[in-house]
């Protein structure tokens, strides 16, 4: 997929994630092309999103405006990867992970973003742990 030079990476954070969490981490690591986002050209362009909340319905009119955005800008949604946060899709310091997160996903394929990615930073401490089986692996 990365082969493909995607235009544009598009990170949907957990809405009560974000309330505790700036994204440093996952800002940090999608510029040193690190974590979920090693292979990334430099031309990619980065942006986050939240889900809305639960149960991510909100994540509908959102993926709406960002398709009328890409059309205008001439981008086909073959061009963006989506990132769920990995603080989604895994056990971490802040929460569980969604209990929504394959909800979220056919949103996505429903509306049309098929290049789909599960997490972003990777945190030591963290991978420490899924590896000790102290946290669940990503799903
Ligand atoms: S993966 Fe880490 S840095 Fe990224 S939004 Fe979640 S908690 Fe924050
Ligand atoms: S739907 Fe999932 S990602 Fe969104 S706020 Fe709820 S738990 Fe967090």
């Amino acid at each position: 997929m990365l082969d493909d030079k995607p235009e544009l990476a598009v990170i949907i954070q957990c809405e009560d994630v974000v309330k505790r969490c700036s994204g440093f981490l996952c800002m940090r690591d999608f510029y040193d092309k690190a974590g979920k986002f090693e292979g990334y050209s430099d031309e990619t362009r980065y942006m986050t999103i939240t889900c809305g909340g639960c149960c991510g319905n909100l994540l509908t009119p959102k993926l709406e405006n960002l398709g009328m955005r890409l059309r205008k800008e001439n981008m086909s949604k073959d061009d963006v990867v989506i990132h769920f946060a990995s603080c989604v899709c895994s056990d971490n310091a802040h929460r569980q992970p969604c209990p929504f997160m394959n909800r979220m996903k056919a949103l996505l394929i429903r509306k049309g973003f098929k290049n789909i990615v599960l997490g972003t930073h990777i945190s030591q401490k963290a991978q420490a742990k899924r590896d000790a089986g102290i946290y669940r692996q990503w799903e």
